[in-house]
């Protein structure tokens, strides 16, 4: 297969279509069909000549997705599978807020961190998606719903820090003003805490936001749940999020699914407040949904709320994230569509 024309930056860009005989600000023309444009070939480029706009599609393909499959939830959420034209399918999800609108993005097919409670480790790991397999999550959307998208969060299926290049990529792609112009203060990027990568994302020195799925404070609990913790424990992981505070300026969200009787008593509760007092973090308590063979079941309202409580009462800011798209398979850790799964 060619390249995909949404795997470059403009630097790269201007670098090509000069090795392609042409002006340096053709780059940019092309930059702003793809990106402000949002166009769906390159034909659509009517600025181009028309020799020019040939040799590109010799070299290059701009991948634009199929749906394959879009469902709405009763909150307005909605679910797309895409088809990424090499036989592989995946899932990014629309979500309205207030503020805005939400995509949650893959960063992978599949997920090679293998979390006892979410649904992405059923998934054989099949690769990670290249940049503009990231980028076009978010024009498919824009351009099926006629919409603008405002956030952007890395919470769909796969581990973004384990698809690093491409992930900063793609954000500094998308941060671009002369073409989607998403600021990166508009991105969130969830990690089940690979601490290396902590390390180097600090050293970028990006405005987004980064969250970390911690769902317990003890090395016993966490890695009863995740098995990341046997490589990189709670220490090391604090240690980076410390660096990555100091680095950044930025306050750190702590991802934490409660679990019936697992993970949820005022014990676990107390263990937290020691381990973040003092740091500057919010922590975001989700509902587990329980998945197919999993063993967590969600937490009671009651609990989760008593949780929250006792976090503010003691200086950590905590709350519960509202859940949408649970019934069309669409909320936290469920993303995993049955018919395609091989
Ligand atoms: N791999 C990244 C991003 C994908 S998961 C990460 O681990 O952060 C996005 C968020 O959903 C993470 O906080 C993850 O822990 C959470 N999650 C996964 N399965 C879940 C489930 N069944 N219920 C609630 N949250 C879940």
């Amino acid at each position: 297969m060619k390249t995909n024309i949404k795997n470059y930056n403009l630097d790269e860009l201007q670098e090509i279509v000069q090795e392609l005989g042409e002006k340096k600000y053709r780059a940019e023309q092309i930059f702003n069909w793809l990106y402000k444009e949002n166009v769906q070939s390159f034909d659509e480029m009517t600025n181009l000549p028309n020799s020019f706009r040939e040799k590109l599609k010799e070299k290059f393909e701009l991948h634009i997705f199929k749906i394959i499959v879009k469902q709405t939830s009763k909150d307005g959420t909605k679910k797309y599978l895409f088809d990424v034209l090499d036989g592989n399918a995946i899932e990014s999800v629309l979500m309205e807020y207030k503020y805005g609108k939400t995509i949650c993005v893959s960063s992978q097919i599949g997920c090679k961190m293998g979390c006892k409670f979410c649904a992405s480790t059923g998934i054989k790991f099949v690769r990670s998606l290249e940049t503009g397999e990231i980028i076009e999550q978010l024009q498919a959307i824009e351009r099926d719903e006629n919409i603008k998208i405002s956030n952007l969060v890395f919470m769909g299926i796969g581990e973004p820090l384990d698809n690093f290049d491409n992930v900063m990529k793609a954000i500094k792609i998308l941060n671009n003003p002369k073409g989607i112009n998403m600021g990166a203060r508009h991105i969130s990027i969830s990690t089940s805490g690979l601490v290396p990568n902590i390390y180097r994302l600090a050293d970028e020195k990006l405005q987004c936001t980064l969250s970390i799925s911690l769902h317990a404070a003890t090395d016993e609990k966490r890695s009863q749940m995740m098995p990341v913790n046997d490589a990189y424990n709670i220490e090391e992981l604090m240690k980076a999020c410390r660096y990555y505070i100091e680095k950044t300026n930025k306050r750190i969200s702590f991802e934490y699914a409660l679990a019936k009787d697992n993970n949820d008593n005022l014990e676990d509760a107390k263990q937290l407040i020691k381990l973040l007092k003092g740091m500057l973090c919010h922590v975001n308590l989700i509902p587990i949904n329980k998945i197919d063979n999993g063993k967590f079941t969600k937490s009671t309202n009651e609990n989760i709320i008593k949780f929250r409580d006792y976090l503010n009462e003691h200086g950590i800011v905590a709350t519960i994230r509202r859940e949408l798209g649970s019934d069309i398979d669409a909320a936290c850790g469920q993303l995993r569509k049955k018919e395609v799964n091989k």
